[in-house]
């Protein structure tokens, strides 16, 4: 927590998750890379030295197994899927600085480089394991060649990750009654050699790391409790063809594992994180060091910045900051863990063709600063959230067209009319004031990594224009009162100014037309947020209106298409799932039915009368303070407050929360459970939450502290 504000005076790199080669993107996808891209243009503005940077990844299973099934070569079939990405993020402005893929000559060079050097470090070992085998298809069965059950939480599970139940990375061998999916049948355990990096001697580094890092509160939290359940080291290659060969340990004795010519690949999770740094030093080449230096960002002292999906925390907590420090490279500051979209509260899937698709979201001729908007600013980060065109129609018809559309043509046509341009006064204090306490809440916002935040800045100015202007009344002073007029106006023009520099990281489209109609040269994309002050130029034409209301049967009409294909996805939901095609390395895809009862407790049988709920006094409550309890683990001492007294309870959340935030929030307590001590402290009520990870359960309206839920 020692890091300085941003704009440091060094410089930053801003990544997304890279996604799987795979597959169509769909907005689940691009809330990550919408996300990355705003939140880089977010420290540009502030004056920050930044480049944005990902790439494909083009190898491991997902890629392999659908190429397979496609009947072509692994490498065609990303690198088809790779230009198409290419092509498509700029339709969004997603503008990445350098956007490269993992089986370039760059990354393959680097990750080999690494691994070397990790190996040469003594962090690399080798060891028998037992691997998935299909006697049938005659191959070994390396992560999604493999489905079974989770060994932590029951949940069906594919060879590498438990995708449905718990989330976690699984190690080869792992799975339970492993199954290939290749043909179907039940797979058998063989013995081979492989190689494992020994993530668990990075315990106490990771610990710390973890205590200092930025982001998002899921991102620190997962990965403690992992620490706290033991670190496993991770096996880091699989036997198959399609990746980059583990590097030629040359006439070192250690060449074991393939020394048989067998195929020995890296893991996809190593070479796959090492493009952030590929993708850095290609633009870095480019540009030239002078201007943006690669080793100074990952070697010295830059500011790295990961933002990805919740379902791959544990590979960006855990074992990436592990391989970083292990060969001496340079750890990230902050690490931005999104959570999921959903569609009426299921995953997006890309086999079920349940999800809202890039091109189709373009094809419906909707403006990519409008989808920008709504991602970044419904929900913070971390929450999931739950697609509709209507929440969609009634942000942007609300927020941009109301707000924000609504302000800036109402004041710059004014000003057009009555002075061909901005009028000739001064800023009064009162707006000065208000401009630079949005620009001091923008700053706060990306410091916290919230992106809702610099949205909410931008909207809530607009907002402030909207009621000056109503309440100065300018067409009524221009005869009368010309001088205040010409005051108020002039006010309004530097507000529609700051307004389309604020919000320019989120609408960096609708924000440049701005800037071009009150008569700016070049680019906003350049303007820091103290521009916003800067007066704008003295003359300009005639504006338009920048934003468009979305009516009312355009969003029936896709509502029900949208339900349509939902209802069908359901209806093959039980259909296999061999052949799933996904891309989804960002976290964005495939985040499990919400509905889909694999992996929850099963609903009780007996029946309790009314009488016997009645029995339980549950209560509204405000949380007042929350700490954890020295020596115990999962236990925090919460002093809640219930209207009549306040409570002090125990509650197993000291892992699952950030203690520090939950002050001021809302819980539902039950009042009269028997008091206990726990660890020495008495626990006097219960708080009630929700599933592994302890999600408090909340009010949302204006139930007050103390009241009865019934
Ligand atoms: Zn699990």
């Amino acid at each position: 927590m020692s890091n300085d504000d941003f704009p440091t005076d060094r410089p930053a790199v801003v990544t997304c998750g890279l996604p799987y080669a795979n597959g169509d993107l769909h907005i689940g996808h691009l809330r990550g890379y919408i996300g990355a891209d705003a939140f880089n243009r977010s420290l540009e503005t502030l004056g920050q030295e930044t480049a944005y940077v990902c790439g494909s990844d083009m190898h491991g299973t997902p890629v392999a197994v659908n190429a397979e099934q496609q009947g072509v070569d692994p490498a065609d079939f990303a690198l088809e899927w790779h230009e198409q990405y290419e092509e498509t993020f700029p339709k969004f402005n997603v503008e990445f600085d350098n956007y490269g893929h993992t089986h370039d000559e760059t990354n393959t060079e680097l990750t080999q480089e690494i691994v070397r050097t990790l190996d040469e470090a003594g962090h690399i070992y080798e060891k028998e394991i037992q691997v998935a085998y299909d006697p049938d298809a005659d191959q070994y069965l390396p992560d999604r060649y493999v489905v079974g059950t989770c060994p932590y939480c029951g949940a069906k599970a594919r060879g590498d990750e438990c995708d449905e139940g718990c989330q976690r990375h699984l190690e080869p061998g792992e799975v339970e009654n492993p199954e290939s999916t290749i043909t179907g049948n039940p797979a058998e355990y063989r013995q081979r050699a492989h190689k494992f990096f020994e993530v668990s001697a990075f315990t106490d580094y990771l610990t710390e790391f973890l205590d200092g890092l930025e982001g998002t509160s899921n991102a620190r939290n997962q990965p403690r409790q992992w620490i706290e359940d033991g670190l496993q080291d991770w096996c880091i290659t699989r036997d198959m063809d399609w990746g980059i060969d583990y590097p030629d340990a040359g006439d070192d004795e250690t060449a074991g594992a393939d020394s048989d010519g067998d195929d020995l690949v890296l893991y996809v999770w190593v070479d796959a994180p090492i493009e952030y740094i590929a993708s850095t030093k290609q633009y870095s080449e480019r540009v030239g060091t002078d201007e943006y230096d690669w080793e100074r960002v990952w070697k010295e002292d830059g500011d790295i910045v990961h933002i990805i999906g919740r379902d791959i925390i544990q590979h960006h907590a855990i074992f990436w900051p592990a391989m970083l420090e292990g060969c001496g490279y340079n750890a990230p500051r902050g690490i931005a863990a999104t959570g999921f979209i959903t569609i009426n509260g299921k995953g997006l899937s890309t086999s079920r063709n349940r999800a809202i698709w890039a091109k189709e979201y373009l094809d419906e001729g909707f403006h990519p600063d409008l989808l920008r908007y709504y991602l970044t600013t419904t929900g913070g980060l971390q929450q999931d959230v739950d697609f509709s065109w209507e929440a969609f129609q009634e942000k942007v018809n609300g927020e941009l067209v109301g707000t924000v559309g609504n302000f800036w043509y109402r004041s710059l046509l004014f000003a057009y009319r009555n002075y061909e341009g901005t009028p000739d006064a001064d800023v009064s204090e009162e707006v000065r004031e208000r401009i630079e306490g949005a620009i001091g809440e923008t700053r706060e916002a990306v410091n916290d990594y919230d992106l809702r935040g610099v949205g909410h800045a931008a909207t809530r100015l607009a907002q402030f224009g909207n009621e000056y202007i109503q309440g100065n009344e300018p067409w009524k002073l221009t005869d009368e009162e010309p001088e205040r007029a010409a005051q108020v106006i002039r006010d309004c023009v530097q507000l529609a100014k700051a307004v389309g520099v604020l919000i320019e990281p989120i609408t960096p489209d609708k924000s440049q037309l701005l800037w071009e109609q009150i008569g700016e040269d070049g680019e906003v994309a350049d303007a820091h947020l103290e521009d916003a002050l800067e007066a704008p130029p003295r003359s300009f034409d005639e504006p338009g209106e920048l934003f468009e209301k979305i009516e009312d049967d355009r969003v029936e009409e896709l509502t029900a298409k949208l339900e349509e294909r939902v209802e069908a996805a359901s209806s093959d939901e039980n259909e296999s799932d061999e052949g799933e095609t996904e891309t989804d390395d960002t976290g964005a895809d495939e985040s499990g039915d919400m509905t889909d009862t694999d992996g929850l407790e099963p609903l009780l049988e007996d029946r309790i009368g009314f009488e016997d709920f009645q029995e339980l006094d549950i209560r509204v409550g405000r949380i007042e303070s929350a700490e954890g309890i020295d020596g115990a683990d999962d236990l925090a001492k919460l002093e809640v407050d219930i209207g009549f007294e306040t409570r002090q309870v125990v509650a197993g959340i000291k892992q699952l929360h950030d203690l520090d935030e939950l002050p001021g929030t809302n819980c539902v307590l039950l009042a009269n459970m028997e008091p206990a001590e726990l660890f020495g402290v008495e626990s006097n009520g219960m708080i009630l939450a929700a599933g592994e990870e302890a999600d408090l359960l909340t009010t949302h309206g204006d139930a007050e502290i103390g009241e009865k839920v019934r």
